[in-house]
């Protein structure tokens, strides 16, 4: 069986989930996890805010409007009287439910539940639709299976023997259909993983029923050798290996989200990046094979911080990493790029909630230099050390270009520089240039 996620832009209107139940009713037994509406989940985050902010009226004001557009999609969406009866009766179920919290307290745990409502309504919208067509198609609902543990990490034999058993009781359907993103915690409340978190669920829901393939559809033709947004000319790539893709979906390409690889690589599943504007164009696959010999694209990711620790303490002494790394440890601050000499140490960061903290601790080790408004450009393919020139090719690429770190041999499939943000289109289009002939 096969996994397919639709993003919210192919979910985005009347038109895209009739062309999204087009696609998955081709006679194959498949799950199909969707997102919400492309701008819901947006707008359930914003009425939040306005309740945190104990401003009723405020969050009124856009439940009231997401209600009605809602409603405006059930007659564009069906054509028997009885489902828009029926859907428009769980759409107001759906707001009314919302309002029910513009009353009384709100705390992170009801804001969990409003922002799993966006999944809930765009699922049924869509199996009520499919019913509509005399589809066999059964919904399995995700608070029913989707947990994570104590940690708040995703616990996949819970995972695995819930859907196991809300399959089983529906043998003969010839589609399942499930809500990405939403979860419950290890005490049985509504949760969710993180923003962007329907292709986890994918990418779990595919490793808990040893899925065939997990196929990620969005709109657009797979990954891209580079940012379409910023270089001339970029193609999509065909073929990535896992920890290829990975790299690229941490470092700015935003097609994929990076915690669905996981789950699918240890599972050995591949997946497949699909277009649902284009359905029958290849994609890109990404599996555990390495395409040898290549380099693959290049990602960029904005808004860091560079960090150089200088010290005459650290010539022939051990221990001084340790040190430095804790500090940035006991402010949950993760780390990026690394580069080290005999006296110094440079890293990349991302998150700079706690950076004064972290600088004050740091200058206890030593001397301490900060630059803002950096950019990691990543390129990725098979760049193992015993392949001759490819680094090099890289840097021929930024020859004219100031590059404050460079990182390579952390793993077999990257190398990174670090670049100021003034920079970055220049870097990327020259790597364009100089290592994609398009
Ligand atoms: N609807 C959620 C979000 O907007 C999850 C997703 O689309 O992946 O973040
Ligand atoms: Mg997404």
């Amino acid at each position: 069986m096969k996994v397919l996620k639709f993003g919210g832009t192919s979910v985005g209107s009347p038109e895209r989930m009739k062309g999204v139940a087009q696609l998955i009713n081709d006679g194959d037994k498949k799950i199909v996890v969707l997102s919400a509406m492309s701008g819901t989940t947006n707008s359930l985050v914003e009425i939040s805010d306005y309740l945190y902010k104990k401003n009723p009226e405020g969050a009124n004001e856009i439940i009231n409007k997401l209600e009605r557009k809602y409603k405006q999609h059930v007659n564009e969406l069906y054509t028997t009287d009885e489902y828009k009866q029926k859907t428009l009766a769980f759409i107001k179920d759906i707001f009314n439910g919302i309002r029910s919290f513009t009353k009384d307290i709100f705390t992170l745990f009801e804001e969990k539940v409003i922002l799993s409502q966006g999944e809930l309504l765009s699922t049924n919208m869509v199996t009520n639709y499919l019913q509509e067509q005399g589809v066999n198609v059964v919904l399995l609902p995700a608070l029913d299976f989707m947990r994570t543990d104590k940690n708040g990490e995703p616990d996949p034999s819970y995972i695995k023997n819930k859907l196991a058993v809300l399959l089983e009781k529906h043998p003969d359907a010839d589609l399942y259909i499930t809500q990405g993103f939403i979860c419950r915690n290890a005490y049985g409340e509504v949760d969710n993983l993180q923003r962007g978190g329907s292709d986890y669920s994918a990418s779990l829901i595919g490793a808990a029923v040893g899925a065939l393939e997990i196929q990620i559809w969005t709109d657009i033709d797979g990954m891209h050798d580079n940012d379409p947004r910023i270089v001339d000319k970029t193609s999509p790539v065909r073929q990535l290996h896992f920890e290829e893709a990975a790299e690229l979906a941490y470092f700015g390409a935003k097609i994929l989200h990076p915690t669905c690889i996981q789950p699918a690589k240890y599972a050995n599943i591949p997946v497949r990046l699909l277009n649902t504007m284009e359905p029958t164009a290849p994609g890109t696959l990404i599996s555990n094979d390495t395409e040898s010999g290549k380099i693959k694209a290049v990602a960029a990711k904005d808004n860091i911080t560079a960090i150089q620790i200088k010290s005459g303490r650290m010539l022939l002494a051990y221990g001084f990493l340790r040190k430095v790394f804790e500090i940035f440890e006991s402010y949950q601050t993760s780390i990026d790029m690394i580069c080290t000499s005999e006296v110094g140490v440079s890293v990349s960061i991302d998150n700079t909630k706690h950076l004064n903290e972290i600088l004050n601790d740091l200058k206890k080790y030593g001397t301490v230099h900060v630059d803002h408004d950096m950019c990691i450009i990543c390129v990725v393919g098979d760049l193992r050390w015993e392949n001759v020139g490819f680094e090099a090719k890289a840097l021929d690429a930024m020859r004219e270009i100031p590059v404050r770190m460079i990182s390579f041999g952390g793993s077999d499939y990257n190398i990174s520089f670090l670049v100021s943000k003034d920079d970055k289109k220049r870097a990327l289009q020259s790597l364009s240039d100089h290592l994609f002939n398009h």
